[in-house]
This record gives C-alpha cells, structure tokens and sequence, in this order.
C-alpha cells in the first residue's frame, strides 16, 4: 500500500473545512485559482497551512505543501479527522451509561444541534477541544478523540476544574489492530468513523454531567428511590428473621421449658 505523504486535505477552511483526496479534488474540477486547499495538521510548519494539488509525471494526483513547509506528517491525523468530521455532522450521539451521587443514567440518545458543533474549539482559556457539541436542551459536551496519544493528566486536571462534561473516544486499540490503514487509507478509515464512534465500549468520561446538568439533560434514574426499597427489603427482611428467631426460640423455651 503506498503511503502518501498528504492523504488528504480540508477544502475552503483549514479547520471547518471538508476533507478531500487529491482524487476527489481533481474530479470536483474545481477552478485552480478560487479553492483553497489546507492542511489539516494543527502543527502544520506553514503558517496559512496551504496545500498545492500537484500532478505526478505518472499522471497521479497528489497535495504538497509549498516548498520550505514539507514537515514529517503526523500518522494519528487521519483517523482523528475523519471522527471528527464524522462528529461535526451527526445530529445524535449515543451515550454509554454511566452513574452519577444521585443519578443512574442510562444508556442513551442524545439529539445533537449540528449547526452548533464546532472542530478544535478552543473558546475555553487555553483547552482545545476536539470536538464540541451542544445538545437540543442546550448542554456543552466536549468530546475527546485518543488515537496515539491519551490525554495529558495537565489538560485531564484542567478540563475537571473547568466542570465542561467531556467524553473521551478511546480508538488506540483499533489503531494499533489497523495501523497501516489508519495511516494511509481513506476508505478504509471513513468506513469504521460510523461503527467506531456508535460503539460505545470505546468511550468514558473524563468529567461527568453534573447532578445538575444529569436532571436537566438526561433521562435518569434517581439512586434514592433504590436505597428506599433497599431500605423496604432490609427491614421486611429483618422483621422475617425476626419472626424466625422468636418462632425457633418460643420453641426452644418450650422444649427446655427452663421457667415451668
Ligand atoms: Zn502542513
């Protein structure tokens, strides 16, 4: 498999834009001057991160940076950005269940507000977000996605103390299983984004929903009414054992008849 060096690019925006091949660029035939190409890589070495789409002697289409700004492309790039373009359009997200003081959440859909989501935000003091989406009932949840590299425990401290409920996408392992397609294959990334991100064995939370925000944006269970029928079933059983007890000692007394 031949691994290039610039799979892919984002069209109109280095960070809105949508993903294209070289391929795909060629056949939108789209007027040389008026599109823009850019790199997707946050690092990129050319400050406009401009990429040129280039024709091999052979006939292949391919992206080059401008010359002086060729820089060592990062492998995680690929699958990172097509979950996160794949985030950027779904308008729900299901969410594993999780637990809470007073809340058992269940497993659930969320309705994502599209229009509202936002790539590489970075709107809260010096925390990028990989993604950012609101919900319908207008909570912020901010989702991390893991290919190489987890989350530092400095930005895990951080996104704690700024209380935002973020979710971690955990796709190291797949990457691992897959690495040379993770690295190289469009196709082949854009086809698991879909089962990748519904499978929710994948994610965690790296700050829950607050009790608050549990009650106003979620379908729950409350932990209370549990502890009270526990409590029911506790002193039912005791008032059993009770009974039980009294039974086998009224019988013991009689038996020994000790006080006739
Ligand atoms: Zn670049």
């Amino acid at each position: 498999m031949k691994m290039f060096k610039n799979p892919v690019a984002k069209i109109g925006d280095p960070i809105q834009g949508k993903i294209i091949t070289p391929i795909d660029a060629e056949g939108e035939n789209n007027p040389r001057d008026k599109v823009k190409y850019y790199c997707p890589c946050q690092n990129c070495k050319d400050p406009d991160r401009l990429l040129v789409l280039s024709r091999s002697p052979k006939g292949n289409y391919f992206f080059k940076h401008r010359s002086g700004f060729e820089h060592e492309w990062k492998p995680m790039t690929l699958l990172h950005l097509y979950i996160q373009e794949y985030l950027a359009k779904e308008n729900i997200i299901l969410i594993k269940d999780f637990n809470t003081k007073n809340f058992k959440v269940r497993k659930q859909n969320i309705s994502i507000n599209p229009f509202m989501t936002t790539i590489e935000d970075n709107c809260h003091e010096d925390i990028r977000f990989d993604v950012t989406v609101i919900t319908k009932s207008g909570l912020k949840i901010t989702i991390e996605v893991i290919v190489t590299n987890d989350i530092t425990q400095q930005k895990v401290d951080k996104i704690r103390k700024s209380k935002i409920p973020t979710l971690r996408i955990d796709l190291s392992q797949f990457y691992y299983e897959n690495r040379l397609e993770c690295q190289s294959d469009p196709e082949f990334v854009k086809s698991h984004t879909k089962g990748l991100v519904e499978d929710i064995a994948n994610q965690d939370w790296v700050q829950t929903p607050s009790e608050n925000e549990v009650r106003k944006h979620f379908e729950f269970v409350e932990k209370k009414d549990e502890t009270g029928w526990g409590i029911v079933a506790l002193i039912f059983g005791v008032i059993v054992l009770f009974g039980i007890a009294n039974n086998f000692q009224g019988s013991t007394f009689k038996s020994r008849s000790y006080f006739n």
